[in-house]
């Protein structure tokens, strides 16, 4: 727990070289990432506008982090309720893990948005404590419009398995109707992606917005 807070610390800290506040970035998005760290990170870079030189500009460092603890402190605070209603659901003798899992006990090889762990391009693009907050709401036994995950209202998009079909979001990928087969299965990328490349923002221009000229070819 103070792992995540030692390292937000650290992202602000502007008498650090610019490389070890952004792995103090990464060390966050270890700890806490709702989209997954690959997808999360790419949803920051967008989000907190981290240009491709960090020098451009070393405040985006610090917006990233902060949409990041906002987040978390929703999460956290949910994760503490949910805690003590399984206590209480315990000591009144009712054992079983209830069903479906809370949004942050679920696999990912299992989940719905197994697509955003497979393709770090392919997540909500909420703001992470909206998406939190959907997330949590729908914990509660909301049932907002369109995607659970993103929203989106538009048509699905077909997937093939080879043997059956998965219906898309068209937006953020996540499976709304499963394979018949009951499984989950691995969602290959439209464009192989090489993650040092994100890593690394070439992504993204010097003033923030998303690089036109990437990918090359
Ligand atoms: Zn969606
Ligand atoms: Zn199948």
């Amino acid at each position: 727990m103070t792992s995540f807070l030692t390292h937000r610390a650290r992202v602000h800290d502007a008498r650090l070289p610019l490389h070890r506040r952004h792995s103090a970035l990464r060390t966050c998005l270890t700890v806490f990432a709702p989209y997954g760290l690959r997808a999360t990170y790419h949803h920051l870079t967008l989000s907190a506008a981290i240009p491709r030189r960090l020098e451009a500009n070393p405040d985006a460092l610090a917006r990233a982090v902060e949409e990041l603890h906002e987040a978390r402190m929703l999460w956290l605070l949910r994760a503490d309720e949910y805690a003590a209603q399984r206590r209480a659901e315990k000591q009144a003798g009712r054992r079983a893990v209830p069903n479906p899992r809370p949004w942050w006990l679920q696999s990912w090889w299992e989940s719905p948005d197994r697509a955003w762990y497979e393709d770090p391009f392919r997540h909500p693009s909420l703001r992470l404590s909206e998406y939190v907050r959907r997330q949590n709401a729908i914990l509660d036994g909301a049932e907002p419009p369109g995607c659970p995950a993103c929203g989106d209202e538009g048509p699905r998009v077909l997937s093939s398995t080879g043997h059956g079909w998965v219906e898309l979001c068209r937006r953020c990928a996540r499976a709304l109707a499963p394979c018949p087969c009951g499984q989950r299965h691995r969602f290959v990328p439209e464009t192989p992606f090489n993650w040092n490349e994100i890593w690394r923002r070439a992504h993204m221009s010097d003033d923030g917005t998303p690089n036109p000229h990437w990918p090359a070819g």
